[in-house]
């Protein structure tokens, strides 16, 4: 089992030890098969097996077969669709591709009646549509542009296998005709034959166990890759493609998934599987032998045992948080001679979220009396979301001024974490 080489530190081995932990846990689970229906894709040696976690500060952790090469398959379909989004905008793209989950398999034959939409861009129908939203004319045009953002979520350039390429192209006619059915419905952006060939090398793009975590840390940081620090799509496209793998993102075994593991993801038949937890870490595995749904054994094993070990359901119950009111005083006791006759000053503290605004004003807003005024201390606060701060601002606005023409509730903001 290979080491984390990239950060030998104590805490590095630790989360090494970790992932080195639950792929032994999977090893022995050999049931499943190679995908054999690309022919090139038979070839894969089934007994690899790797896992890499990526911090949404950087720090990557690996275990096993994690920079073996495979090809990404299916795991390409949300970072093109992300790309599609970040170039055309959440309403042109949908005007192509719809958003609901499908429950039927990768390959289905599936367009809504009223529109021609595929339902979602993880089938491949709808999928091969998204690659024709990319903009050039021909398929080398479009997969360069693809090749360059996956190429940016992965934080190095990624080559084709032309291999698999090759025997996809020669295989495909499926594929090809979930096309020109897109296309004859009107949803299709360009030919059958741009589209597909276009989508076939996104499919035989290579990447390792490392570069799913990074791909899916960049969607779990808003959009930033950790690695390389760059803005690869924005916030809303990173939280809309998120979003879609959460419903959609583990073929018809999605809403399984959603329950037991309940991290965003996407698998491909190449046997990679890219997870995510929003705001913390991307995962990717690899291990080719596929269950009946397409999904990766052991990566689903691994994936399995994490969450469950770990707590990483994303709707996992946390306890409650730390009380975003630190100290208060009334009538300037241990406050500065501002502070008039009995006005309070709350100190507030930690990361200020919605919820903690709202506990923060039912719990003070009670103590406001007419010739009152409370004075909101942000000096100890980490943070501040907009959504909070945006209730916060309306409270020193609407509430006005005590009759002797102080603000009733008065923001005071040493180090400017309110924002504008
Ligand atoms: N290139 C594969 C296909 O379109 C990808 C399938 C998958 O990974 O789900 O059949």
């Amino acid at each position: 089992m290979a080491a984390a080489e990239s950060a030998p530190s104590p805490l590095n081995s630790a989360l090494a030890a970790v992932l080195g932990s639950v792929l032994e846990h999977a090893r022995p689970k050999t049931s499943g098969a190679v995908a054999t229906y690309i022919p090139e894709l038979a070839n894969e040696d089934p007994e690899q097996l790797g896992i890499a976690l990526a911090s949404v500060r950087g720090t990557v952790h690996q275990a096993g077969d994690s920079d073996a090469e495979f090809t990404i398959q299916s795991v390409s379909k949300p970072f093109v669709f992300a790309l599609a989004l970040e170039q055309s905008g959440l309403a042109a793209v949908t005007r192509h591709v719809g958003l609901e989950p499908s429950g039927e398999p990768f390959n289905a034959i599936s367009l809504e009646e009223a529109t021609g939409r595929p339902l979602n861009p993880m089938i491949n129908a709808g999928a091969i549509v998204t690659t024709s939203l990319i903009r050039g004319d021909g398929a080398d045009e479009k997969f360069a542009v693809i090749d360059a953002g996956l190429s940016a979520f992965a934080g190095r350039t990624l080559d084709v296998d032309e291999a698999v390429f090759a025997s996809e192209a020669d295989t495909g006619d499926r594929n090809r005709a979930l096309g020109y059915l897109a296309r004859a419905a009107g949803t299709l952006a360009s030919t059958s034959e741009v589209a597909t060939t276009a989508y076939f090398r996104q499919c035989a793009v290579t990447v390792t166990a490392r570069d799913l975590a990074i791909m899916a840390a960049t969607l779990a940081g808003g959009g930033v890759n950790p690695v390389t620090r760059e803005r690869v799509v924005s916030e809303d496209v990173a939280r809309w493609t998120t979003a879609v793998m959460t419903s959609s993102g583990m073929y018809d075994a999605s809403g399984e998934w959603l329950v037991r593991v309940g991290l965003p993801a996407k698998s491909g038949v190449g046997g990679g599987i890219a997870a995510l937890q929003p705001e913390e870490f991307g995962i990717g595995t690899f291990s080719p032998r596929l269950d009946g749904r397409g999904n990766s054994v052991r990566g689903v094993a691994m994936l399995e045992e994490l969450s469950e070990r770990h707590g990483l359901h994303m709707l996992e119950h946390r306890d409650a948080p730390l009380s975003p009111i630190g100290e208060i005083s009334v009538g300037g006791a241990g406050a500065d001679s501002e502070v008039a006759g009995d006005d309070v000053v709350a100190m507030l503290r930690g990361d200020l979220t919605f919820g903690n605004a709202e506990e923060v004003l039912t719990r003070l807003l009670p103590l406001l009396e007419s010739e009152r005024s409370i004075t909101l201390d942000f000096g100890s606060v980490t943070r501040v979301g907009e959504p909070a701060a945006r209730i916060f601002r309306w409270a020193a606005e609407a509430l006005g001024e005590t009759a002797d023409g102080r603000a009733r509730v008065e923001l005071r903001d040493p180090d400017g974490v309110l924002g504008a």
